[in-house]
This record gives C-alpha cells, structure tokens and sequence, in this order.
C-alpha cells in the first residue's frame, strides 16, 4: 500500500516568542495547529493572538466539558409542516447550550469542538435521550409531537455500539421507535459505505426513521444513494434560499432537481430554511412533501412547542 504523510510545522523564535524551552514549546505547538486548519502540509511562525485564540478554545472546552453536569444544555425543537395537510408532522430537536456569562451559545460555535475532543458523543446522548424523553411527555400528555428528529454526529455514527445505545434509550424512555428519526450527513455515510450501510441497517431494524441532512452540498455518490436504506432527504437551506431570488430562469432548479430525484427513489422529500410564502408555494407546487424554516416558526423551548401542539390538536378536533 501506498502511504501519503504530509507534514505541518510551528515554529517559535528565542528570545522574542519565549524566554524558556517551555515555553517555546507552547508556542510552537499553538503555530502548529493554526499551520493544520490552514489545510496541513505547510508551516506558521508563532504570533501571540494565537495564543489568544488557544487560550479562548481552551476556556470554551473547558466550559463545555461542566455543561453537561452543570445542566446548561437544553433542546429546542422547530417544527416540520407537512405541505399537502398544513399539519405538523414532527419536529427537529436542536441543541442549545445557555451559559451563566456568556448567554446563548449557538451549535455552530461548540459542536465542531465538541467533535474534536470527544465530548460529542456524552453530548449525543444526551440529545438522544432528552428528545426521546420529551417526545415521550408529549405523548403521554395526549399532545400528537409525530416524528421527532436528532441530528448525529459523525463520530457518534462512527462509535461503536451506536445501535446498542440508540435501542437501551428507546427501551428507557419508552418511546415507540417510529416516532424517532436521526438526521445524518452525506459526508458520514459516503467516506465507508459498506461500513455505514451496515449501521444504517442496524438502526433502522430498530423502526426508527433515516434521513439525509443537508443534502446536496457534500459529495454523495447517486449509485450509493440507492442502495441506502434511508427515509428521507432534507434539502439543504442553500438550495432553498435560491427559491425566489429574481433570477428567473435557474431560480430553484436544483431543490426541484433534489426533489425528483428523492421521488424516483421513493424517499420523502423535506426543506429546510423555509422563509417566504414564495418558497412554501414552490415547493408545495413541485411535490415538496415537508417544510421547515422561519416561515412556520423558529425553533423554541419545549413549553413553547408544547402550546403548538396543544393549539394543533385544539383545530384537529374544530
Ligand atoms: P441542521 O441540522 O441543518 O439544522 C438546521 C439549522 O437551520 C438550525 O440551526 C436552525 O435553527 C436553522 N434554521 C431553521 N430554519 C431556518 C430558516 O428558515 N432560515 C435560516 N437561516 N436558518 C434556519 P442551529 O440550531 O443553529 O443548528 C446548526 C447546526 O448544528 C444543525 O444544522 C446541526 O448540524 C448542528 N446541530 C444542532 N443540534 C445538534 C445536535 O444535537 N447534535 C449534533 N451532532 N449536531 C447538532
Ligand atoms: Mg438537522
Ligand atoms: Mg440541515
């Protein structure tokens, strides 16, 4: 076998960048990394708003590692409209981290920080059983939640003993595994397809749902598309944003591409990152089976949604 090695290199400089050899090394280690998200196989002298940046990521994981024990994680969850009915039909569950300083902290600024040190996969499944658990209440508490998503995480998907853990919380939460779907990524099942098609099998032996997140912006191979057993894909945000943009001519050729082709492969077709009455209206107008975005309703904390379903079920009955 061949093998590739590329090589990234910080560097720090005496006297100016440490008066000791450990320091020094500190430094050169913070040059180093900035020289791997720079794309690997090249080389960074040290600059001390590096060790800013390490200092602030160090805080953040530090934080993240007592959010969990210190309860600061919490579930929103947006609702997914089906477009023949208007009903809702499920909800995605979104994480949220609410710090006691710095407020709010959004996925986009923890999740890949939880990736690279592990702390997805506690984090996970947390989100897994928290979302299991709710879904549960609602039901219990006669509102009709329908199907309720989580998105996974490439390394919980890679993690051995996914299914195991998917099925205990099941079992645990008593939550009828129909009304659970797992939202995964191109990327995450296109890198070892046998390897993903075998735990994709796994899970949905179990009954939950499959679908495919942001679609149409990794790299998925259609030849596999086919073989995989998923319900759903989820048009990514982008695709839609392109729906009534003015260009008439390509506006929203490629989320009626993603639908025909979900269609021609018997998958359920929903959308993300519905915004206007002109989107809705497209999509709706070529076969769209579900929608989600800011045109409905953000996502909320849980009493939130529970108002929404308690309002659904209170026009279900008119
Ligand atoms: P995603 O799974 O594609 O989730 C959809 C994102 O789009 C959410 O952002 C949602 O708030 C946002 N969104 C929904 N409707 C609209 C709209 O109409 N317009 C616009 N501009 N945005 C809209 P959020 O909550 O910040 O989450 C970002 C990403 O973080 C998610 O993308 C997902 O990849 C990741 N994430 C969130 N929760 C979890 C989790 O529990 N586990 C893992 N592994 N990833 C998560
Ligand atoms: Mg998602
Ligand atoms: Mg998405």
């Amino acid at each position: 076998k061949e093998l590739y090695v590329t090589c990234s290199a910080g560097i720090s400089l005496y006297p100016q960048d440490g008066p000791d050899v450990d320091t020094l090394l500190k430094n050169a280690d913070a040059a180093m990394y900035r020289a791997k998200e720079h794309g690997r196989s090249n080389f960074q002298f040290y600059t001390s708003e590096m060790n800013e940046r390490v200092n602030e990521r160090l805080a953040l994981e530090n934080a993240l590692r007592r959010a969990l024990e210190r309860q600061e994680l919490a579930l929103h969850y947006q609702q997914k409209v089906s477009l023949k009915t208007g009903a809702i039909v499920g909800a995605e569950a979104l994480v949220r981290w609410l710090h006691p300083e710095w407020g709010l902290v959004r996925p986009a600024r923890f999740i890949p920080l939880a990736e690279e040190t592990g702390l997805i996969l506690r984090i996970g499944e947390w989100v897994l059983r928290e979302a299991c658990r709710q879904a549960r209440a609602w039901l219990g508490a006669g509102l009709q939640p329908g199907v309720v998503s989580v998105n996974l995480s490439v390394r919980q998907f890679k993690q051995e003993g996914l299914i195991r853990t998917v099925s205990r919380i099941l079992e645990e939460t008593g939550l009828d595994p129909a009304q659970l779907e797992i939202e995964l990524t191109e990327s995450m099942v296109m890198g070892n397809v046998d390897a993903a098609i075998a735990v994709l099998q796994g899970l949905k032996q179990l009954g939950v749902a499959l679908s495919v997140d942001d679609f149409g912006t990794g790299y998925s191979s259609l030849s596999y598309l086919k073989d995989l057993p998923i319900d759903a894909l989820k048009i990514d945000r982008s695709f839609v944003r392109d729906i009534g943009g003015g260009d008439e001519a390509d506006e929203g050729v490629l989320a009626q591409a993603i639908i025909s082709l979900g269609h021609a492969l018997h998958l359920k077709v929903v959308a993300e990152g519905v915004e206007t009455d002109a989107q809705m209206r497209f999509l709706r107008r070529h076969g769209c089976d579900e929608v989600q975005g800011f045109y409905y309703g953000e996502p909320v904390a849980p009493m939130a949604h529970a108002k929404l379903l308690e309002s659904a079920k209170r026009k279900a009955r008119r």
